[in-house]
């Protein structure tokens, strides 16, 4: 399976002022994508095709061919991913935005690792001549064939690694399937099959969050009090930088294993197939109720701040690892539907109550109306009877 790793490296003074020119011509090479498009647009009317595109940007740019091509398929890949949005009622934008900066790939042959931890990272021709390539030195090599190399910046230059790691996927006679809620006070709730029923507090993550915005708001309200750009603003800036990378390190850390423990769920009861909430509803919705009540904004803030899609992220590769697989589904009023009676209700408190008597914890409730929705069609009651919950959460 491929997988990633990002690390630091040693490299002299003047190849990290080379590596930082190469993100900067990166960024000039996705300007040009831009720039190629919107001209073939206006002259034909149709989009700029790969082939065109490559053509466009060939020999311009000092750095190694296939870094200017892996620009381009990014943009290809960002052009039709807000397409596919598109096309299912999203307001997402073509890409336009013009970039100081963007992270340098290197693939197949534009780089050399050696086993002694040094790497040797191609570069392109500059007024005819070949440049010399750039030398670094990591501390540890992935240990699996690496596939890719990219240059990226989190408070100082890093490499992010994509290799294989020789793993075969495993394979399983599970059978069951499960449908799982992502939510803000549990992270995961989830309903298998076989009765089974788990849910995975968020608090850890909820803290990371109130923390985090506790000390940008705190930077916001000095950085408010001077002057833009003077030296103390810098200096609040800068710390504002580190307070967001720090919190996105603990945010990941604290996602991975919050998926990792679900996954590790799924291999003891068994299961062989999970329901994923099409969030992109979700957040529509809210989005949506955003317009209508200033008061949801605290709601709004909270979800977009989830990372619900790192969440699929993760579970995806972790699971597919195991054999299991995983698919989106709509999950629209699950929440609100009894599955018992045709009522819809807004839950408020965290157990949802109908007067027809039937009673859930909101979460669970949300679950297994998602695993009948998904897998029955309809949101009613399941063919099973719920074991007692299991509870779990990160340290
Ligand atoms: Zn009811």
């Amino acid at each position: 399976m491929i997988r990633c790793m990002k690390t630091s490296f040693r490299a002299s003074k003047e190849t990290i002022d080379r590596l930082f020119e190469c993100n900067r011509v990166s960024g000039e090479v996705w300007n040009r994508c831009l720039e190629l498009a919107k001209e073939t647009h206006l002259k034909t009317g149709k989009w700029i095709t790969k082939s065109a595109l490559q053509k466009g940007t060939k020999g311009i740019f000092p750095i190694h061919s296939q870094s200017v091509q892996a620009v381009c398929h990014k943009y290809l890949f960002a052009r039709d991913a807000a397409r596919k949005a598109r096309k299912a009622g999203h307001p997402n934008k073509y890409p336009y935005k013009r970039k100081n900066h963007f992270n340098t790939k290197w693939a197949n042959n534009g780089f050399k690792v050696f086993e002694n931890g040094k790497v040797q990272l191609s570069m392109g021709k500059l007024e005819g001549k070949l440049q010399a390539p750039l030398i670094l030195w990591i501390k540890e090599l992935p240990k699996g064939q690496i596939k890719e190399i990219e240059l990226i910046f989190n408070r100082q230059l890093m490499l992010a690694i994509a290799y294989e790691d020789g793993q075969k996927v495993k394979e399983n006679t599970f059978a069951n399937r499960s449908a799982i809620d992502v939510g803000e006070i549990h992270t995961i709730a989830a309903v298998a099959e076989n009765g089974e029923n788990i849910m995975i507090t968020g608090r850890k993550i909820r803290s990371i969050h109130r923390l985090r915005n506790k000390k940008l708001a705190e930077l916001q309200r000095k950085m408010s009090k001077c002057t833009k750009g003077s030296k103390q603003w810098k200096r609040y800036n800068r710390a504002k930088r580190y307070v967001l990378s720090k919190s996105d390190k603990q945010l990941q850390d604290a996602l991975h294993k919050t998926t990792k423990q679900f996954v590790d769920w799924c291999i003891e009861i068994e299961v062989k197939e999970v329901a994923f909430g099409d969030v992109d509803g979700v957040q529509r919705n809210t989005s949506r109720r955003k317009k209508k009540k200033v008061r949801r904004r605290t709601t709004n803030q909270k979800l977009s701040n989830w990372s619900f899609g790192k969440v699929y992220a993760y579970l995806t590769y972790k699971l597919e690892a195991e054999g299991m697989k995983i698919d989106k589904h709509d999950e629209s009023d699950t929440t609100r539907q009894c599955p018992c009676c045709p009522k819809k209700r807004k839950v408020s408190s965290r157990i949802y109550t109908c007067p027809c008597g039937y009673t859930n914890h909101r979460d669970l409730h949300g679950a297994s109306n998602f695993f009948a929705k998904t897998f029955y069609d309809e949101i009613r009651e399941l063919d099973f009877s719920l074991k007692p919950t299991k509870y779990l959460r990160i340290a």
